[in-house]
């Protein structure tokens, strides 16, 4: 893994394509990849990468269905909306420049629901067990347990249905189901059936994040996002060359094919 360095600006670089070849439980990725010209922050990078996540959940969505299972997640079924949604750093910066980028009514509504859920988590004892910053996955699946019988909404859940579709995390991308849809609001009684992903591209962002950013690969819960790139601000705007990131990422995507999803078990 080479080393990571910020970039130099660059500005004014043409186009560039990086050869990329990706094993998976599924086949291989192969093909040139578009690379942004010059440097780009992390931000700028995770949403880059969401495309390459579109593709390693259709490969796996594809492989469902050959074997008779089919995706059963329904457009206003907010459920897994109320787990703890866990993203890397760099989508925590994302996440900050979707919110920023909202013109100011919506902005305000969406910044209304971030603080009441943390009220509601602090209200409930969470405060002091979620205001780590970036916790391990292992930290994150626990508190996600307890988190789930909260109830508490993702901030962006608008009447059953995400307000940021486009821009979701890959989270939110990668957890898709094969089981009837209302398993998922009772998964104390119900079996829930995720979609073994090709890769985490979570993972593989928070893998990068730490190799740019210093110390272990962690990630943030979603409710807990904004301040986490607030207090990270200086961090967050950083430029770092395009093609280095983008090769380092496909890498470490490549260690993190074929897991099944946890669901939250009561
Ligand atoms: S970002 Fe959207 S899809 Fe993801 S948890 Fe929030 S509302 Fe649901």
């Amino acid at each position: 893994m080479p080393e990571a360095k910020p970039a130099a600006g660059q500005d004014g670089e043409g186009p560039r394509t990086l050869q990329i070849e990706l094993q998976t439980p599924y086949g291989s990725i192969k093909g040139n990849l578009a690379v942004p010209p010059g440097s780009v922050r992390l931000s700028e990078l995770a949403w880059n990468a969401m495309a390459i996540d579109e593709k390693l959940v259709g490969m796996a969505v594809a492989a469902e269905a050959k074997q008779g299972r089919l995706v059963s997640c329904q457009k206003g079924c907010g459920a897994c909306c109320r787990q703890a949604v866990p993203l890397s750093p760099a989508e925590a910066f994302m996440i900050a420049d979707v919110v920023a980028a909202m013109p100011p009514d919506r902005k305000l509504a969406t910044l209304g629901r971030f603080a009441a859920a943390k009220e509601s988590l602090q209200a409930h004892g969470f405060g002091d067990r979620s205001l780590g910053g970036a916790a391990s996955e292992e930290q994150v699946l626990g508190l996600g347990l307890d988190y789930f019988r909260l109830g508490i909404a993702c901030p962006f859940l608008v009447e059953e249905s995400c307000s940021i579709h486009p821009n979701r995390p890959s989270a939110c991308r990668e957890y898709l189901v094969t089981s009837p849809a209302a398993h998922c609001g009772d998964p104390a009684n119900k079996p829930i059936q995720s979609v073994p992903t090709a890769g985490s591209l979570t993972e593989a962002l928070s893998k990068l994040s730490a190799l740019v950013l210093g110390g272990e690969p962690g990630v943030i819960p979603m409710t807990l996002a904004l301040e986490w790139a607030m207090a990270n601000r200086e961090a967050g705007r950083e430029r770092y060359d395009a093609a280095f990131l983008l090769a380092s990422l496909v890498e470490f995507l490549g260690t993190t094919g074929g897991k099944e999803k946890a669901a939250p078990q009561a």
